[in-house]
């Protein structure tokens, strides 16, 4: 069994629309697919409805997360597995989450504005097609601007990484971790030693989270060293933690392939038997369509 279990779709920052992602994921050699778009569940209904035979199709979502609890706060991603997209308190911080990811993008154009740079908010929403917005899609304009020629480069400090970045309302860490558990979800530590992102997610707050209620974390990812996951690994060991590995696909926007870092099926076992909030959807083989006359 090869199961990747974090990927994004056109309804946050990756390139692929739901379906798609899903048929790309059966030529990856995939059986199961985690959809875990940024602070939505908007890409669920159509990975659904496309699912191809053969793929189990895990829903789920990358929270932003925050903890408030130091200066400088630190910022961190919580990918949520198999919670009901109905419970309340939950969708509403996501809804919440969206909004101020909305404001960001439009402060950020009238900041790149003033750095002389004419771009204009309709087009970044062009890019984001309805989806969650993220910086990805002010980079997309960036690229067309011939001012940076990948989105990694648009990350630079001197633009999106840290000149043109501003600040989004994120959710409390531990208000994350709770409201995913009461939904019925799992949520698990995405990429915790990605220090490209400006800073790593310190150990202490991982045992603050366990305590609180996290279910694993996420070991193998693009963004850590061989250091990086043996690090992950026994920090897991000695909280009670469960490991995941996962390609954080984006389409175009990264370099990353699906499939390119997978997870113990014994975890996934794991996973589906702890989680009450929604099942994982097996894609049915259909019948073949009929020729027509
Ligand atoms: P946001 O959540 O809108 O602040 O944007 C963060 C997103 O940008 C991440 O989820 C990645 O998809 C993407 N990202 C962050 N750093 C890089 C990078 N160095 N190269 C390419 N994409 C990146
Ligand atoms: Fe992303
Ligand atoms: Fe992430
Ligand atoms: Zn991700």
């Amino acid at each position: 069994m090869r199961i990747d279990l974090h990927a994004h779709s056109t309804a946050s920052d990756g390139t692929d629309p739901p379906g798609a992602l899903a048929e790309k994921a059966v030529a990856a050699g995939l059986d199961v697919l985690a959809l875990t778009d940024h602070d939505t569940t908007a890409g669920w209904e159509t990975a659904a409805a496309a699912l191809p035979a053969g793929l189990t199709l895990v829903r789920g979502a990358e929270l932003s997360g925050r903890w408030y609890g130091a200066e400088p706060t630190v910022g961190l991603h919580l990918l949520a597995y198999l919670f009901d997209p109905g419970h309340g308190p939950l969708a509403a911080e996501l809804a919440r989450v969206r909004h101020s990811r909305e404001q960001r993008a439009e402060r950020t154009v009238a900041l790149l504005n003033d750095g002389g740079i004419d771009v204009t908010v309709p087009e970044i929403r062009e890019y984001a097609a309805g989806g969650t917005v993220g910086r990805p899609h002010l980079a997309q304009a960036l690229i067309r601007r011939g001012l940076v020629g990948t989105v990694g480069e648009a990350f630079a400090p001197e633009w999106l990484g840290r000149r043109y970045r501003l600040p989004k309302a994120d959710i409390d860490a531990f208000t994350a971790v709770r409201l995913v558990n009461e939904a019925g979800g799992v949520s698990v530590l995405a990429h915790p030693r990605a220090s490209s992102r400006g800073h790593i997610v310190p150990d202490t707050l991982i045992a603050e989270l366990a305590a609180a209620g996290l279910w694993g974390v996420e070991a193998d990812h693009t963004d850590h060293s061989a250091a990086d996951r043996a690090h992950v690994r026994l920090l897991a060991r000695d909280l009670g933690l469960r490991v995941t590995g996962s390609s954080d696909y984006h389409g175009t926007n990264k370099t990353v392939r699906l499939g390119a870092f997978t997870t113990d099926p014994s975890v996934y076992e794991d996973l589906i038997s702890t989680a009450t909030g929604t099942v994982p959807l097996v894609g049915a083989s259909r019948p073949p369509t009929p020729p027509t006359a």
